[in-house]
């Protein structure tokens, strides 16, 4: 099966930043979007309509397309081409020429991974000086005229376009046998190891880089759907060449990576496209890496509206962003009793009545006076309530320690004097190190703030506020 797979059932949605980098060892990668959209769920092979109704309620999924950039001290390596529509633009906002590109390392040869290694009029290649490495079952699969043969008329463009990109690079191509995951082996370019993850094509490959003891998997098109296929790795796409190997090359790299802890990155994961991967459940669970910006945004925004705030009071603004409401729902009866008995403590709203929690804004402290001042009314209130501890699939808990280390490095830098902050900090690592993850607000905020809230997820207040 080949193609493009911006086709029917991706809308191409543009404008937003297009390239994030990040440091690995002595290497800078770069992400270059080429577009962020979403992916319909008719892509996805084997998914359940209670996996759809968990993971994927709007019947789409994040998705984007990606090409990556490593510059390492004397190589500037591109990985993939992308469709070539932003390419030659983004290489020119990170200050590098087409002709400045000495590798190309190709996951494979769909059309949004090798389209840019044309230029746009013309047959010329894109990258002239670029020496491009290709699987060799890769290589033979798209040269293969009885592999062409089998497939209908209309889906043979694609074997075209790699016979196109293969005649025209013949003399810079290097064809190689990627490694099995894990296996041991000489690398392909100092520091650079090309993997087989074959199954979405015949010869997809995945490239690993190690640099000064870190590394990253650049994991090419392991993964199309990453909201239902880290949770559920045996859901397949319509684009898999063989749905029943692809999933078995992605059950045996996630558990690798999980266990390795390399971080990731991938050509159809949405913005920043690079994360880590953690076992959850039977499934994996993907982290971003923190939002730096957003998390300092956060805790100044805290420290004005609450000065009293000390170090657990941050903590749990943020591990509520990540956790949702903490409560384990059992009964409704008991939630009622709970919410009744702590609104006859609480008073009229002074500021604002709803707050975004942490960092990312995944939920919202609805403030109790709401109630005491019926501007929405209590039945509402309380089944929103119910609603978002019942949705909310709480993340692994080591994804959340690595997101408070994080916060704590960011906190340790800012300008701040909180009483009490190294006690504190000691305290929440044992709490860490214990299993438990929640604590309760400081004894200074609650005798200046008493506060009385509940958490609601975002989407849920945003449907609350429309009824009222
Ligand atoms: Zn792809």
């Amino acid at each position: 099966m080949i193609a493009i797979t911006s086709a029917a059932a991706m809308t191409m949605a543009q404008d937003g930043p297009s390239i994030f980098t990040c440091q690995i060892g002595e290497a800078e990668v770069s992400l270059l979007s080429e577009g962020q959209q979403g992916a319909d769920v008719s892509i996805l092979l084997g998914a359940t309509p209670e996996m759809l109704a968990q993971y994927a309620p709007d019947s789409a999924v994040p998705n984007a397309v990606n090409a990556f950039l490593i510059r390492l001290p004397g190589q500037t390596i591109l990985v993939d081409a992308g469709f070539g529509r932003r390419m030659e633009d983004n290489l020119r906002q990170l200050g590098v020429r087409p002709e400045d590109v000495d590798v190309v390392l190709l996951t494979h040869m769909h059309g949004e991974h090798i389209l840019g290694m044309m230029q746009k009029e013309g047959e010329r290649n894109a990258f002239p000086r670029a020496t491009v490495y290709l699987s060799k079952d890769e290589h033979d699969y798209w040269t293969s005229d009885e592999e062409m043969n089998r497939q209908p008329a209309d889906r043979r463009g694609g074997f075209w376009n790699a016979r196109r990109v293969i005649t025209s690079y013949a003399h810079q191509l290097f064809l190689f046998h990627p490694k099995k995951i894990g296996e041991s082996a000489a690398p392909l370019l100092p520091g650079i190891y090309g993997l087989a993850a074959y199954g979405h094509t015949p010869g997809h490959t995945m490239y690993l880089l190690e640099s000064g003891g870190e590394r990253l998997l650049i994991w090419g098109d392991l993964t199309h759907a990453m909201a239902v296929q880290m949770p559920h790795p045996e859901v397949a796409v319509v684009y898999d060449a063989n749905p029943e190997e692809a999933v078995r090359a992605r059950q045996a790299t996630l558990a690798y990576v999980a266990e390795q802890g390399i971080p990731i990155a991938g050509m159809h994961i949405a913005w920043p496209g690079i994360g880590k991967v953690f076992r959850h459940g039977n499934g994996y669970f993907f982290a971003p890496p923190p939002d730096t910006a957003g998390i300092i945004g956060a805790i100044s925004r805290q420290m004005q509206r609450y000065p009293e705030s000390r170090l657990t009071d941050i903590y749990k603004n943020f591990f509520q962003d990540y956790f949702g409401p903490e409560h384990l729902i059992k009964d409704t009866t008991s939630v009622d009793r709970y919410l009744q008995q702590e609104l006859a403590l609480c008073g009229e709203c002074t500021g604002e009545w709803a707050e975004a929690t942490g960092g990312e804004g995944r939920f919202y402290r609805v403030d109790l006076c709401v109630l005491k001042e019926n501007r929405v009314d209590y039945r509402t209130f309380l089944y929103a309530f119910i609603e978002s501890a019942h949705r909310t699939v709480a993340p692994p808990p080591e994804a959340w320690v690595d997101t408070w280390n994080e916060i704590i490095r960011i906190l340790d830098a800012m300008p701040l004097s909180i009483p009490d902050y190294a006690a504190d900090k000691a305290a929440l690592q044992a709490v860490l190190q214990s299993g438990h993850y929640a604590v309760h607000h400081s004894k200074a905020y609650e005798q200046r703030y008493e506060p009385h809230y509940r958490i609601i997820s975002k989407a849920i207040l945003e449907r609350l506020m429309m009824l009222h």
